[in-house]
């Protein structure tokens, strides 16, 4: 027939952005084109990540709190547990508290590299982010989104003992998961399966990133699957970046719609500080921008 591969997309789904902290003048004005250019799409919340290390508190920090004062977004605030006390966090969950920010994306954050791939806890700090999400929950009413591995994480001993520290971390009192990125739909129903069959009715909401290169994809997570027929649509593409980046919002839109398909009506974009990709990929799926932000 004549219906386009996404003309019967209903554009009846809610989508969540994420973007990370700038590092320059530069950086700035380029995230702040992307927050504007996606806030008509309404997103329910941004999400603004937490530099490994513990690096960038202020700029998150200052980042978030822009999002407040500039726009009518609902911002949340990534904090891991690295490389500070419990003391500290809660200075932070005080700040953010007071500057009125009431979502929290709870990590433990990665291993320093000093610490050659073993998570390290500080000596007066949390351990995990099931520990972090009870510390938070303590201290205020925030809403907490926790990080959820369809294909497991990576220092996890099975898939089993993953899935017992999502469940902890949901009970410890979060409202959701997103998940780490990946490329095949059936991975994550087959993940969403699994997380009801243990007791996990919190929604998992799949973190969408297009693809900008298989090197850092397999750089960032090992445990990424990459179906072959992925791989070959990007095929001689490495050095025509234009053309990559469009195949790459189809391939992304693509994994949208099957999933949009198994019933997930919920996305959380990587957007890397870019609109277009983003952008492109919630219109085939039907959003519309709504009346400006
Ligand atoms: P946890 O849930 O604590 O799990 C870490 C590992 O320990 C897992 O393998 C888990 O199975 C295991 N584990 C935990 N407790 C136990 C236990 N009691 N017994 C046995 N095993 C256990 N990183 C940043 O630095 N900044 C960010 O802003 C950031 N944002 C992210 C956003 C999302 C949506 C995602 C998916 C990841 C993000 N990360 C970020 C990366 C994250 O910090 C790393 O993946 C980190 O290695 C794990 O964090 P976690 O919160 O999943 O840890």
């Amino acid at each position: 027939g004549d219906t386009p591969l996404f003309g019967e997309m209903a554009g009846d789904i809610a989508v969540s952005y994420e973007f990370f902290p700038p590092k320059t003048e530069k950086m700035e004005a380029q995230l702040w084109d992307a927050i504007t250019e996606l806030a008509p799409l309404a997103p329910k919340f941004v999400s603004v990540t937490y530099g490994a290390g513990g690096s960038t508190r202020e700029r998150t920090h200052a980042t978030v709190a822009r999002i407040r004062r500039e726009t009518n977004l609902v911002p949340a605030a990534h904090l891991t547990c690295v490389a500070a006390s419990k003391g500290e966090i809660d200075e932070i969950a005080d700040e953010y508290w007071e500057a009125g920010v009431r979502h929290i994306v709870a990590l433990r954050g990665d291993p320093q590299p000093q610490d050659n791939g073993v998570f390290r806890a500080h000596p007066e700090g949390y351990a995990s982010a099931a520990a972090l999400v009870e510390g938070l929950r303590k201290r205020h009413d925030f809403e907490i989104s926790v990080a959820a591995y369809p294909e497991m994480h990576p220092e996890a001993s099975s898939a089993q003992s993953d899935l017992d520290n999502l469940k902890r971390k949901i009970d410890a009192g979060s409202t959701r998961a997103i998940t780490q990125f990946f490329f095949s739909a059936d991975a994550y129903f087959r993940f969403l399966d699994k997380a009801l069959a243990a007791g996990i009715t919190a929604p998992i909401v799949p973190g969408i990133m297009p693809v900008t290169s298989f090197a850092a994809i397999r750089r960032m997570s090992a445990n990424t699957e990459i179906p072959a027929s992925l791989e070959a649509l990007f095929a001689d593409l490495d050095a025509r970046p234009g053309p990559r980046a469009l195949v790459a919002a189809v391939a992304a839109a693509d994994l949208c719609k099957r999933l949009y398909d198994g019933g997930v009506r919920n996305f959380h974009f990587y957007t890397l500080n870019k609109a277009d990709q983003t952008y492109a990929i919630c219109q085939l799926l039907g959003l519309r921008p709504k009346e400006t932000v």
